[in-house]
């Protein structure tokens, strides 16, 4: 008998091509790199997730609808359950939004710089991708409204605040979007707790708007992987479509509840999330030669006047870690906004060195 001399199969043309997520994970005293909320939800919410843990049938499948925290959360939001949806963090529902609406022929269009990852599930769905670039302040206008309707795409994307540069978008152009394009307009509010103007509102009279958000930031748990959409009813029946079953489990809507019980405490923290942003901002404005980009989120984007990724290795040297945007937005490191703490080791790790 012979071994087996098969080989790994060649998957897709291009997966080889294409890296895989990686924000680096690195165990460094202060992680400034992927804008997650620097306070945990309060004692009080470790009790009431305990109970609800207690409680799961864990031998069963979650309620595949999840309809006790779709109902909870739309209450909360003041919108219908019918047009509310959870999946497991934002990216699965622009996963299962691109699923619906893209796919071979059919294209979703990015105002860039924005979040790296629409072209990467755009990829994995087998959707074409347009681009408009923006360039600073990066804020959307008649241009790009008119540049959108020339692209015609079946989703045109616009993030607000926009991940890397931070600024909110006017919600007088999103509702424009909305009534001009016959395609979706997912508007991606990861960050509207922060700042800029929610168009959640609008979806009631705009039925290709789908607002996404996520618990991942302002709600302090990105460990939970639970993020949401407001949409159309319509729109979210196409969404359960494509979803796989029981895609947010039994744990994770134990946390959803647990921490909706606690949600003005997780607010109540913002404004301190805030002030230090705010600091961050002045503190890098007065740097000679660092460039910094007004935000409306809980990071901020910068370019420093030396080589980025000399700037990027030595706040990590100081243990202080920061994203590298330099493929996105040339030069530039984003900083979030943590504890008083780690924002003091961030200004004085880049007074060292980047000067
Ligand atoms: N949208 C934007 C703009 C983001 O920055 C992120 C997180 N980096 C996400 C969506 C995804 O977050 P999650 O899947 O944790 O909800």
């Amino acid at each position: 008998m012979s071994g087996n001399h098969q080989r790994v199969p060649e998957p897709r043309p291009g997966l080889r091509g294409v890296e895989p997520y990686q924000a680096p994970q690195l165990d460094v005293p202060v992680r400034l790199n992927t804008n997650e909320c620097p306070y945990p939800l309060p004692p009080a919410f470790v009790e009431d997730l305990a109970a609800y843990l207690r409680d799961a049938k864990l031998h069963r499948y979650p309620d595949r609808e999840a309809r006790e925290l779709r109902r909870r959360l739309a209450e909360r939001l003041g919108v219908d359950p019918e047009g509310l949806w959870v999946a497991g963090g934002s990216n699965e529902i622009l996963q299962q939004v691109l699923l619906a609406h893209g796919g071979p022929g059919r294209r979703a269009l990015l105002f860039e710089p924005t979040y790296a990852m629409y072209p990467r599930i755009a990829w994995v769905t087998h959707t074409e991708v347009g681009r408009i670039d923006v360039v600073p302040p990066f804020v959307l206008g008649p241009d790009h409204v008119r540049g959108a309707v020339a692209a015609g795409a079946e989703i045109t994307f616009v993030c607000s605040p926009n991940n890397p540069t931070g600024n909110a978008q006017p919600l007088e152009v999103i509702e424009e979007l909305a009534g001009v394009l016959p395609g979706l307009v997912l508007v991606d509010e990861a960050y509207v707790e922060f700042g800029g103007k929610s168009a959640a509102g609008l979806v009631e009279s705009c039925p290709n708007l789908v607002v996404v958000r996520t618990f991942s930031k302002a709600f302090a748990l990105a460990g939970a992987r639970l993020g949401y959409c407001v949409a159309a009813p319509q729109v979210v029946e196409d969404l359960r479509r494509v979803r796989l079953p029981y895609h947010v489990s039994a744990l994770t809507q134990a946390a959803g509840l647990a921490a909706l019980g606690h949600a003005d405490d997780a607010m109540a923290i913002l404004d301190a999330v805030r002030r230090e942003r705010d600091r961050i901002l002045e503190a890098l404005g007065q740097l000679e030669g660092v460039e910094v980009f007004p935000s409306d989120a809980n990071f901020v984007l910068f370019r420093p006047r030396r080589p980025v990724d000399e700037v990027w290795q030595g706040l990590l040297d100081r243990g202080v870690l920061v994203r590298d945007l330099s493929d996105v937005v040339p030069g530039c490191l984003r900083v979030t906004a943590g504890t008083p703490e780690e924002v003091d080791a961030f200004l004085a790790a880049m007074d060292e060195v980047a000067r």
